[in-house]
């Protein structure tokens, strides 16, 4: 049967983006996906040209088509405009954001064995971007978290647990000094665990959770947190498998779902053909996925493994590869 084509958008972003997207959408359209790709463009191009870095037009056109592909778009830093990438998130009501980090056995890393989930809440805590000044010289980011966004995320990492076969959810917290706050998040955690009594349910200290982490990643399975411990916590499992050119991510919601890699533009190394397309090619497997589309997914997936396998690899991970002679070579390898 031939499968009907879907439209995907398609931000290539900044940086590295474009050079990571454009690997990406090579080997998948060389795949045979049925896909068509809808560019859309955001950040500081669609400031210039159109006096806003999201434009309203971008938005329905996610939510007509219901998926993106996205690669890094770059955040002034202390200035300029609000983060698109967040701005994305709460726009489309992207709660869920899942970031699967595990070891990619040809792949050599620090640890072996590493295979946990980062689920993240995504649209509140101190991203809420409410700051102000009080007093010249003093000034106050408010986080918020509230019952209903902590219980919609707990539910979400329990029914993930329970559809992927994971054995715990570990709830990561500072409850112990923002009593209110993250006791609020750890509250709904244990409420929903209640409903899933054959998942493990237990929760740790963010601190000691990032030493654990280090230490024995292989003891974790499914880790909860709140929107900044998430972002932090998520490039740190990224290290623990060879960084952030290996690491996926997808942000979901009710009406739309956008995949995009951990990392950032990479300024370091923009525009020199030696970017990681793994990251974002594994968040299009996990597009490719959540569209049904398994058959192609599992050809990418399998042309990906030969070609590591072969020691093809990008610099940042001991090679010496290119990001587009990498890709040609997956795409050689693609059965
Ligand atoms: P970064 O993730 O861009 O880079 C951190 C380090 O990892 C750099 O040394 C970089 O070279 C390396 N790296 C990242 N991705 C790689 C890849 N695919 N292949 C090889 N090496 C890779 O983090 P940063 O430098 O802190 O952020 C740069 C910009 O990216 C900032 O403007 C930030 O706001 C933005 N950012 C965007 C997103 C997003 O779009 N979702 C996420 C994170 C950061």
């Amino acid at each position: 049967m031939i499968a009907q084509t879907r439209s995907v958008v398609l931000i290539r972003g900044d940086g590295i983006g474009p050079e990571v997207s454009d690997a990406v959408v090579t080997i998948l359209l060389r795949a045979g996906a049925p896909l068509r790709f809808e560019e859309a463009t955001v950040g500081r191009e669609a400031e210039k040209a159109e006096g806003d870095p999201l434009p309203g037009r971008v938005l329905e056109s996610i939510r007509r088509h219901g998926v993106a592909l996205k690669g890094p778009v770059a955040t002034p830093i202390g200035k300029g405009f609000a983060s698109v990438n967040v701005r994305l998130r709460q726009a489309l009501n992207l709660y869920a954001n899942l970031r699967p980090v595990r070891n990619i056995p040809e792949v050599p890393s620090r640890f072996e064995s590493v295979d946990l989930v980062v689920i993240r809440e995504n649209t509140e805590d101190l991203y809420a971007g409410l700051e102000h000044t009080v007093v010249p010289g003093v000034v106050e980011s408010l986080k918020i978290i509230t019952e209903s966004a902590s219980t919609r995320i707990a539910r979400y990492a329990f029914d993930y647990a329970r559809r992927c076969g994971r054995r715990r959810v570990t709830a990561v917290h500072k409850a112990n000094i923002m009593k209110l706050s993250d006791g609020l998040f750890l509250d709904c955690f244990r409420r929903v665990a209640e409903s899933y009594p054959e998942i493990e349910a237990d929760d740790r200290i963010v601190d000691a959770a990032c030493m654990r982490l280090v230490m024995t990643p292989e003891q974790f399975d499914v880790l909860l947190l709140e929107n900044l411990y998430g972002d932090i916590v998520s490039d740190l499992a990224a290290g623990l498998v060879g960084g952030l050119g290996l690491v996926p991510g997808a942000n979901l919601g009710a009406e739309a779902a956008i995949f995009e890699a951990v990392h950032g533009t990479a300024p370091d190394i923009a525009g020199q053909d030696r970017a990681n397309p793994t990251a974002l090619l594994l968040s299009s497997i996990l597009m490719l996925r959540h569209l049904e589309l398994s058959d192609v997914a599992d050809r990418v997936e399998a042309a990906l493994h030969a070609t590591l396998a072969a020691g093809i690899r990008t610099p940042d991970i001991g090679g010496s590869s290119g990001t587009q002679s990498f890709a040609k070579a997956i795409v050689a390898r693609l059965a």
